[in-house]
């Protein structure tokens, strides 16, 4: 057993030292409570309750639990990963100067690694910096461990324990892998159901998940609407504050803990962790640049301060990249894309348009133009020399909003196009396509978010056109979906599309090796039901080499 100090990968400065005896103002009953590194404890202190003999975490909130928005990891590496938590006493705290009830300086945190889920065979023990200027969360780099295999891991005060997470490093490059099992999510509205599709989800214990966009939603259910359950502020949030509460609320939820305790993810944004429709510097509400960059700049900062993301993620003045590329052994490769901070603004913008709208391109001849782009030009180029340069098996796209085309013909009309996903942008689609087939690159595969229903798609730069590669689209964790009868009309005339089903929450599930992909459509039985029980509703296979999509 090892016990060596894990780099916390940290600038030292005076902003970031921990508030050791005086910085912090925390009240006597929370330090007390809590029992944390910043009070005149010792630093190298080790813990009270190391050697076995910790109570088991309880699942349960208790007063003054720091840790009741759970663990997460993220950003696997072959050598490590990134752990986080966040210290928030009181999680809906409504004062802006003491998030999570908690204000003053940097707090220390004790961490453990071990090689087995009971906590037994520790292989890292050290210290971890829960960071002021952001809501005392924790994003620690972890670097040195063996590739391929699972870790498990808790953070620690002197009183109390967080529960226990499995992370783990991706296999090596070269590293040959027989299998790798991985689910994706997207659009968890928590007014609109419980997420069982999370604690199903956990219950495979996946090597990876990903989080395709719409992680929370700010809008707030209209009080004559249906709803299942209430964001407790029923505020639409603007600003840091108002944001951060939003994520405090659905990291209270224990689906989605579970979920997070499961596996290590990767997360990419869709609109509602910003606003709903909005594209790169331009509002759906028409609300100045200058100003909505303000309210985005809050936003992106929360999605940091929740997600197990690696420090150099956070923002730099308005912008924070999240798109990047992860490396599975040599059998899967994610491309994750960023489709909303560098977006061109939507076709015919303008009262009463702000996000998406159905156009033709007669009407709207901006909705063709080459220079408007889903990605923006670094991140096009940057994808582009990926997906060249890639030597991987499978090649996955991770983003989040339909690719394929969907026409909705009117009887001799021209096609109708709704300008919010990839119909919209209509020419990037394209440089994409060809980009995608001329790199000759091996088994590409797009997995999207956003759209509330399930699809099979083989995405073709036109209808009679050959297959350049297949599109899963998996339903919404719990947000309504759209009009099933409705979408089903337009089916006969958009043979691109294999399977759709708008009716059922859920998640997706996939199983790959070098030979094939298997994706399972996973539906629950009801998300306003909070032990709703899961079936799989269709399966599809990719043959290794072969273009399209089959039933399995
Ligand atoms: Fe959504
Ligand atoms: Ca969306």
């Amino acid at each position: 057993m090892t016990d060596q100090g894990i780099p916390l990968h940290e600038a030292p400065g005076p902003s970031m030292r921990p508030s050791i005896g005086g910085r912090s103002h925390l009240s006597r009953r929370q330090a007390l409570g809590l029992g944390l590194a910043a009070l005149a404890q010792p630093l190298l202190a080790r813990p009270a309750v190391a050697g076995g003999r910790l109570a088991p975490p309880q699942s349960t909130a208790r007063e003054n639990d720091p840790f009741p928005l759970g663990v997460a990891s993220g950003d696997p590496l072959p050598d490590g990963f990134v752990l986080w938590t966040r210290l928030a006493p009181e999680p809906l705290s409504r004062d802006p100067n003491a998030p999570g009830g908690l204000s003053g300086g940097d707090l220390l945190l004790h961490v453990e690694i071990a090689e087995d889920p009971l906590m037994q065979r520790i292989v890292r023990r050290g210290l971890a910096r829960a960071e002021a200027a952001f809501a005392h969360s924790v994003h620690l780099e972890v670097a040195g461990l063996k590739p391929g295999r699972p870790y498990w891991y808790r953070f620690m005060t002197h009183e109390a324990a967080s529960p226990i997470g499995c992370a783990r490093t991706a296999p090596s490059e070269t590293q040959g892998i027989d299998n790798f099992r991985f689910g994706f999510v997207s659009c968890s509205n928590y007014e609109q159901g419980y997420f069982s599709a999370y604690r199903h989800l956990a219950a495979e214990a996946p090597d990876l998940v990903l989080f395709l966009g719409d992680y929370i939603y700010e809008t707030v259910q209209p009080r004559d609407k249906p709803s299942v359950r209430r964001h407790s502020d029923g505020e639409i949030p603007t600003t840091l504050p108002g944001y951060r509460n939003r994520y405090a609320q659905y990291r209270l939820d224990p689906d989605l803990q579970a979920l997070h305790a499961a596996a290590p993810s990767l997360a990419i944004w869709d609109d509602h962790e910003v606003q709903n429709d909005y594209a790169g510097e331009w509002a759906s509400n028409f609300e100045p640049p200058a100003q909505f960059l303000q309210q985005r700049a809050g936003a992106y900062q929360a999605f940091y301060e929740h997600m197990p993301l690696r420090p150099s993620r956070c923002l730099q003045g308005a912008e924070m990249r999240i798109y990047d590329r992860y490396a599975f052994g040599d059998l899967v490769r994610f491309s994750m894309l960023d489709g909303r901070q560098y977006r061109s603004r939507e076709a015919c913008y303008g009262p009463p348009y702000g996000g998406g709208h159905v156009v033709t391109a007669q009407q709207c001849p901006e909705l063709i133009d080459p220079k408007r782009s889903m990605l923006g030009a670094a991140q096009e180029t940057w994808l582009y020399d990926g997906l060249a340069q890639s030597r991987a098996r499978w090649n996955i796209i991770g983003q989040t909003v339909l690719m394929a085309s969907l026409h909705d013909n009117h009887p001799g009309n021209e096609a109708h196009e709704w300008t919010e996903a990839w119909d919209g942008y209509p020419a990037a689609r394209t440089r994409l396509l060809d980009h995608i087939e001329s790199s000759g690159v091996a088994n590409p595969v797009v997995l999207s978010g956003d759209n509330h229903a399930f699809w099979a798609n083989e995405l073709k730069r036109e209808a009679d056109s050959p297959t350049i590669a297949t599109e899963f689209v998996g339903t919404s964790v719990t947000s309504y979906g759209p009009p099933y009868e409705q979408v089903a009309k337009w089916l006969p005339e958009n043979p691109q599309v294999k399977f759709f089903e708008s009716r059922k929450r859920g998640y997706t599930s996939v199983e790959v090796n070098a030979d094939r992909m298997v994706t399972r459509f996973q539906a629950i039985s009801d998300a306003a039901d909070p032990d709703a029980g899961v079936s799989t509703l269709a399966s599809f296979v990719i043959e290794a080499g072969r273009k399209g999509v089959e039933t399995a």
